[in-house]
């Protein structure tokens, strides 16, 4: 095992693998930015090393800063938590060059699945159902876009290869309206992504977002741990996660999840992953792979008992995965908010000092956050602060916990989104389960009228 680990990540993902590394006698080496110097999770680590101004192109995503603050505090292993540098495979790359090891796949796999159109190529070939969609990029020619969303039939979605974090997507309703919307992200990506290549799949108009978590070891062993039902999202942002998914059928994801664990398997992966599907009509269609450990990964820690970010760690270091397919089983119904700072109604951010931050407790209850009263929370990065997390027996004790451990959460001095969440955890259709991906802005247009 690891004596020593470097966490290249900030907020409560830091504070959250700090933990991990406690666990296993891990000592810590927290970096930061200048925004972040003050944070209590930066105090607690074993050490800390100030990696630039607060920009994250100059901190969070400087990876020559990152690789020297390893080499002088001679970190073994480096923990990219997600967002920043989790997904890119020539940090990856360069981490394992310089002689560490980088907590995550193979720069191989991180380079297939960051890749859009090769995700789905793999994907296709190792037997998991994807969108109906291009063959691969979409091509130059006009005639020929147009033959491929005439095939496929509108609505069509067009989306970035390299896209990510929900952008670089646009859903063309007409032929009409198809060769401006294929320049226009063509355009977008390039300028966000640095890369131009786009393709073409159906757009679902009634689906959810299901996404199965997998654990995968060096030694060809891949475990699936249940599902997440991730279908409330604002602009392709989650914004409340569940599992296990209401409503949907044991045996539908008991087979996609048989097929997600084949996959890695087949694809040689290695540590956690997440296969994200849309859900319509009883079929699964994979839309991409996540090869981190995602910000709602607590959720089936609280159904399965496992924890994610600790057997992350162990298939780091080599160790075989103990956990058995059969052994694992979810337990009861687990709920995730996540705590913005910003505006409830427009959204907008809300950075600034806390002065009083009082959170939940009680029986099935978990928080996960680096904030407290005092803490300055920063303009510079995401607006996310916490996540309140609940766990109970069935769906309804659970929607009940987390009822209650809004209505405790106290949170002055900024603006969050938890208001949101009280009104959410009462709707109707919200109780019912199993709404779709579009029903956070419906519910928000109607509210607004
Ligand atoms: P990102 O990497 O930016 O998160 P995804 O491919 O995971 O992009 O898509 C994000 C969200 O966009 C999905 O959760 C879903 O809400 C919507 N979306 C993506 N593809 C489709 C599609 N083919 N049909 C309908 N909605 C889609």
């Amino acid at each position: 095992m690891f004596k020593k680990i470097l966490i290249a990540n900030r907020g409560e993902i830091a504070l959250r693998i700090q933990r991990a590394c406690r666990e296993l006698g891990i000592k810590t080496v927290v970096v930061y930015s200048e925004a972040d110097r003050d944070a209590k999770y930066v105090k607690l680590a074993d050490e800390s090393v100030c990696i630039g101004p607060p920009p994250s192109a100059a901190s969070y995503l400087n990876m020559p800063a990152i690789i020297s603050a390893a080499e002088v505090t001679d970190a073994e292993a480096i923990h990219p938590g997600y967002g920043f540098l989790s997904e890119n495979a020539d940090f990856a790359e360069r981490v394992e060059r310089s002689g560490f090891t980088f907590i995550g796949p193979r720069p191989e796999s991180i380079r297939i699945m960051g890749d859009k159109v090769s995700a789905k190529q793999a994907m296709i070939k190792a037997g998991v159902p994807c969108v109906p969609g291009s063959e691969g990029e979409l091509p130059d020619d006009p005639r020929e876009i147009t033959r491929v969303a005439r095939a496929i039939g509108y609505p069509v979605i067009i989306k970035a290869a390299g896209g990510g974090g929900g952008r670089g997507m646009r859903v063309v309703h007409t032929e009409a309206a198809l060769l401006n919307a294929v320049a226009t992200t063509k355009a977008e990506a390039q300028n966000a992504f640095g890369n131009a290549a786009v393709y073409m799949e159906k757009f679902l108009t009634d689906p959810r977002h299901i996404e199965i978590q997998v654990l995968a070891d060096e030694h060809g062993n891949a475990v699936w741990l249940g599902e997440r039902d991730c279908s409330m999202q604002r602009r392709h942002q989650k914004i409340l996660e569940e599992a296990p998914a209401p409503g949907i059928a044991r045996r539908l994801v008991e087979r996609i999840g048989a097929r997600c664990a084949d996959a890695c398997r087949k694809l040689g992966y290695r540590g956690a992953g997440t296969f994200e599907f849309l859900y319509e009509n009883g079929e699964f269609y994979f839309i991409e792979m996540n090869t981190r450990v995602q910000v709602e990964h607590p959720v089936t820690e609280l159904t399965t008992g496992v924890d994610i970010v600790v057997q992350q760690i162990r298939v780091a270091a080599g160790e075989v995965l103990t956990l058995k397919q059969r052994a694992i089983q979810c337990n009861g119904h687990a709920i995730e908010c996540r705590v913005n700072a910003e505006d409830p109604v427009r959204f907008t951010p809300s950075p600034g000092r806390i002065t009083t931050w009082h959170v939940p407790g009680g029986p099935g209850v978990r928080v996960d956050s680096h904030v407290y009263s005092g803490y300055f929370v920063p303009p510079n990065y995401d607006s996310m602060i916490a996540k309140i997390i609940v766990h109970g027996a069935t769906r309804e004790q659970a929607l009940a916990r987390m009822r209650t451990a809004l209505s405790e959460m106290v949170v002055d001095g900024i603006s969050t989104n938890i208001a949101l969440h009280r009104e959410l955890l009462v709707d109707a259709r919200f109780i019912e389960g199993g709404t779709n991906i579009h029903y956070l802005e419906e519910y928000m247009a109607a509210r607004q009228a």
